[in-house]
């Protein structure tokens, strides 16, 4: 996919996918992964004194840590196995091991998780080879007090991006939802990936953050050093290294234009989305962090449609959420969104999105393991504080609460159950809540496609999640990028599914909606819209553009164009028929 496009020196431009748009202008952060979140940053040369003082913090509280558990140990089972302890603490101790990771840090200036990651690990190794039985179990010791270390060091403060002066652009393989969440609120402008799909969760975030990024930038590190400048632009998916001046200077013009674009369709935030025969359509927001509150408003969302909140549960981890923290969140939302209509999903963890620290231990196949509502049953404890604070927040405003990965009715008895416990418990205790919250799920499982009729008759509403929709109909992992174009909103089977759903949905006093990134696809608005599907949840910023695509439809007209997609054999026919019955206008900047 790469295409080099220039001969001038240096200046390189190179294609991906686009998954987030505007433009960002910045220096290089190359960021290599050593998965299990521990990430390899290249140090300046004045940065390494302050990364050997970081390192001599963390292992004073390490073995403060692993003192505080020997001597809880001791007491709950006794001193052999709080032996082991000690002698990981002096393990911890000992100089030699010390300064095997501080030479690391200094003679290949690198952070000191990296140092102690790879320390840990070639140590290792030769424990494990070792001929002695005592040796090869001190590997074990040594595993534990890597992991002592890298938990104090994330304690003492991550490698601060912000000590890097002005803009930065983060170039990785691929981000974890938590990585997204800590560099998008640091001074970065936007991101460069070589892996990662439109719709898996780091992009989700960055998009939610309006802030540039783009997918697919396969071998882009080994193009680039730190600090070197480049161009990202989102719209396009591209990318430039060494930028000219007049390049630079090119794409500064396009982000002014940009710029006003987008103000100007901020300007449609109190136009109705009706379309040309009346038909009133809901576009509300879908919401992953706190600070996105104020873009649901500033394009005029009907509501909020989607609440992630296991975004929560990342950010505060390694801790859980208290009952208090989530009713703060969910009550600042509703008293912003007010009275239009709040949904919260139940934290949806797991797969993909793992918090470690909450949930230790791997899954061969994590997509299809412990995730969802699977995970909240599985673990009641750590969804109670969630519903007890849903349950009292819904006293404050319009509230619904919805679960995901639901794939049977079981489920939701199960959860209506879980409900019932945490109402009794409120009321006994005597503190205020409301029991009548609406409850709806996700269908984002075939399976739960296809049983729609019975789960509509069960709930107060539904919404539609196209994004695993489709990763689970065509077996599609959505963040593989080496399957991307396999990964197709305009599939036939999906369209399918769609209609059933709608079909089996219909007149039950059941609420649909979609949530999915397909709802902000400006292409499918006419078929989603002629289906029926008249509320769609979509990132805030995409709320005008499918506004403007809804003024200009004519739903007495659309059913033509959804029997002609309903009779394509192949997407790229569905894609070519819309487009053909209502192009899409062009984006100018
Ligand atoms: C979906 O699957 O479509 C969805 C909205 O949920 P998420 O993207 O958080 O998995
Ligand atoms: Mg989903």
């Amino acid at each position: 996919r790469r295409q080099v496009s220039t001969s001038h020196r240096a200046m390189v431009t190179l294609a991906g996918t686009g998954v987030s748009g505007g433009i960002a202008i910045g220096r290089a952060v190359c960021i290599a992964d050593a998965g299990d979140d521990v990430l390899r940053f290249q140090l300046a040369d004045e940065e390494i004194e302050t990364e050997m003082e970081r390192f001599a913090q963390a292992q004073v509280s390490a073995v403060a840590e692993l003192r505080k558990a020997q001597a809880e140990m001791g007491r709950v089972v006794g001193t052999d196995l709080a032996g082991i302890l000690e002698a990981q603490a002096m393990l911890l101790e000992d100089r030699s091991f010390g300064g095997r990771i501080t030479a690391r840090i200094r003679g290949r200036q690198v952070n000191a998780e990296w140092a102690v990651l790879k320390e840990c690990e070639e140590l290792g190794e030769r424990f494990a080879e070792a001929e002695s039985e005592y040796l090869r179990e001190r590997g074990e010791d040594l595993a534990s007090v890597g992991r002592y270390l890298l938990s104090a060091l994330q304690g003492v403060s991550h490698h601060e991006l912000s000590e890097i002066e002005g803009d930065v652009v983060i170039v990785a393989r691929e981000l974890t939802p938590s990585d997204a969440l800590r560099f998008a609120r640091e001074n970065v402008v936007g991101f460069a990936l070589e892996a990662g799909g439109e719709t898996s969760h780091a992009t989700i975030i960055v998009r939610g953050l309006n802030l540039p990024a783009i997918v697919g930038l396969d071998g882009i590190l080994e193009l680039l050093t730190d600090r070197d400048p480049m161009v990202i632009d989102g719209e396009r998916g591209e990318v430039v290294l060494h930028p000219r001046a007049d390049t630079l200077a090119a794409y500064r013009g396009r982000a002014v234009r940009i710029e006003e674009r987008e103000a100007a369709l901020e300007e449609t935030r109190l136009v109705p989305a009706t379309t040309i025969d009346g038909v009133a359509v809901e576009l509300l927001a879908n919401l992953e962090l706190l600070e996105e509150v104020a873009d649901a408003n500033r394009f005029g969302a009907d509501g909020v449609g989607l609440y992630r909140s296991e975004f929560f549960f990342i950010e505060k981890s390694p801790e859980i959420p208290t009952e208090e923290e989530h009713y703060q969140l969910v009550v600042q939302v509703l008293e912003s969104m007010a009275p239009r209509p709040v949904v919260m999903r139940t934290l949806d963890l797991g797969g993909r999105k793992l918090a470690q620290a909450l949930l230790p231990g791997e899954e061969e196949n994590p997509v299809l393991g412990l995730r969802g509502i699977r995970l909240t049953q599985a673990h009641p404890e750590i969804l109670r504080p969630q519903l007890r604070a849903f349950f009292r927040a819904a006293t404050r405003g319009n509230l619904g609460m919805m679960v995901p990965l639901v794939t049977s009715i079981e489920e939701i008895h199960e959860f209506r159950r879980l409900c019932r416990g945490v109402v009794a418990e409120l009321e006994s205790e005597g503190v205020e809540h409301r029991a009548d919250v609406r409850l709806g799920a996700m269908i984002e499982v075939p399976a739960a496609a296809l049983v729609a009729d019975h789960l509509a008759a069960e709930l107060d509403f539904l919404s539609i999640g196209t994004n695993d929709l489709i990763q689970y109909a065509l077996a599609v992992d959505r963040n593989n990028e080496r399957v991307a174009t396999l990964y197709q909103p305009t599939h036939p089977a999906v369209l399918r599914l769609l209609q059933r759903i709608v079909e089996d949905v219909k007149g039950k006093g059941c609420e649909l909606s979609m949530c999915g990134e397909m709802a902000a696809d400006t292409l499918l608005t006419p078929f989603l819209v002629g289906l029926g599907l008249h509320r769609l949840s979509m990132s805030s910023r995409s709320i005008p553009l499918v506004k403007e695509r809804v003024r200009g439809l004519s739903v007495a007209e659309l059913g033509t164009t959804v029997e002609a997609c309903l009779t394509c054999s192949t997407a790229e026919a569905v894609r070519n028929t819309l487009l053909a019955a209502h192009p899409l206008p062009e984006l100018r900047a």
